[in-house]
């Protein structure tokens, strides 16, 4: 079965295609500017060199139309017919309490995902785009939605509740959901498998550093508690979100600054974190070169950075009474041995016993970083949201299909 996994932006289209007999994306590719002038669409099958078209693409609709023709192109195509795609599946930030997994579109998801537009005002409107491009490109290929909130609905309420007045979660849901959720579940799946070890009787702390960045404690396979709050800026700092902050923060600025809400709101989430106190980049990469070039912001962002994913770990470990593993992944996580010295050489009390020669090794494979006698192991582990959005999308139709009586292959 192939399955299209879909993750639309306001502006963008991101796609892979799976292969699910293999588990590969044997196609990948982006469209970029939709609805601006010279729209691109970059596609990339491996071992051949990527392909980059400039055209006219003014909505989502035209988007999928012009990666269904680049799928099936004669020369740089992967399949045949538009009609070898079996399934789609797309990635929702937003699922509030009413999606705690994921499931197939139809009417009632669809108006669900609309009634959470005012969660995810910059997500969940672009995501329903690409649902309708889909719908109108392939009208009678299933579709499935998968979550990025959907694995933090078993916190319990002690974690996911604000302690302000209950009228305003009853009324409006306010509260944590936590996001990352695809990434957390698939990489404390992968770091069982390679502890070998039942996720059921593991202590987890897994801690996603990208652009955004959370950490997540997994108490047997379960989310207990997350950094992300009702939306992705609470929590660790990040490249440009502030991360936790005291919410009087809020009032002051704006009547100090004469500032407008959406302002201060556009500062927190846009203009904080690694860009604001290192005046040099939201990239850690540019952090790191400008702190061993003796940038003395660059090392107070970097500083300030470590520490907050440390007094994270620290908490969660008090969270769950305990940890077996810690879990870096994303972009920074994955690629950055120099935050995870930072992170982990502080954690001795705990029994973090780092090793930095190992900790150096780049691999595309989960490994340890931690000796030996360690208490607690430290693992990196490459995410990859888009594959478990595939295995989710192929488990669904799956499942359906057999329902129906139809015979499966692959
Ligand atoms: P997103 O949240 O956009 O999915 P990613 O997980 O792809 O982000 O992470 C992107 C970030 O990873 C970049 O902003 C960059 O700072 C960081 N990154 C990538 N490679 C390295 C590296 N070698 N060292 C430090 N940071 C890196």
């Amino acid at each position: 079965m192939n399955i299209l996994v879909i993750n639309a932006g306001s502006s963008s289209l991101k796609y892979q295609l799976y292969d699910m007999k293999t588990e590969t994306a044997i196609a990948t590719g982006r469209v970029e500017r939709i609805g601006m002038d010279s729209s691109i669409l970059t596609h990339e099958v491996a071992h051949q060199p990527e392909v980059r078209e400039v055209s006219e693409i003014l909505d989502h609709t035209t988007a999928v139309k012009k990666v269904l023709d680049m799928l099936t192109h004669r020369k740089f195509g992967v399949l045949r017919n538009i009609s070898d795609i079996q399934a789609v599946g797309h990635r929702v930030v937003h699922g509030g309490e009413s999606f705690s997994e994921s499931v197939l579109v139809d009417a009632k998801v669809k108006l669900e995902i609309r009634r959470l537009f005012d969660l995810a005002p910059l997500h969940n409107p672009a995501h329903m785009m690409g649902i309708a491009a889909v719908e109108e490109n392939l009208p009678h290929v299933p579709q499935a939605v998968v979550f990025d909130t959907a694995f933090h609905q078993s916190m319990p309420p002690t974690s996911y509740l604000y302690a302000i007045p209950t009228v305003l979660y009853r009324k409006h849901k306010i509260r944590r959901y936590g996001f990352h959720g695809t990434s957390h579940d698939y990489v404390s799946q992968r770091a069982a498998e390679y502890l070998g070890k039942p996720l059921e009787q593991l202590k987890l702390i897994t801690c996603h550093i990208g652009n955004g960045a959370s950490c997540t404690a997994i108490l047997h396979g379960k989310s207990f508690d997350t950094s992300m709050g009702m939306t992705p800026l609470e929590g660790l700092m990040m490249g440009t979100r502030s991360g936790d902050l005291d919410p009087a923060v809020v009032p002051y600025t704006i009547n100090k600054e004469e500032l407008t809400l959406n302002e201060v709101n556009s500062m927190l989430n846009k203009h904080s974190g690694l860009i604001a106190i290192s005046g040099v980049s939201s990239d850690m990469r540019e952090i790191v070169e400008a702190m061993n070039d003796g940038n003395d912001n660059a090392k107070l962002a970097f500083d300030m950075y470590t520490y907050r994913i440390r007094k994270y770990i620290g908490a969660y470990i008090a969270a769950m009474d305990g940890a077996d593993a810690i879990i870096f992944t994303a972009g920074v996580g994955e690629n950055s041995d120099v935050l995870r010295k930072a992170v982990c050489e502080r954690l001795t009390f705990f029994g973090v016993q780092l090793d930095e020669a190992k900790n150096a090794i780049r691999s595309p494979e989960p490994r340890k970083i931690t000796t030996d006698d360690s208490a607690v192991s430290v693992l990196v582990v490459p995410t990859n949201e888009e594959l478990l959005i595939a295995r989710d999308t192929y488990r669904l139709v799956l499942t359906k299909l057999v329902g129906q009586g139809v015979e499966t292959e692959g």
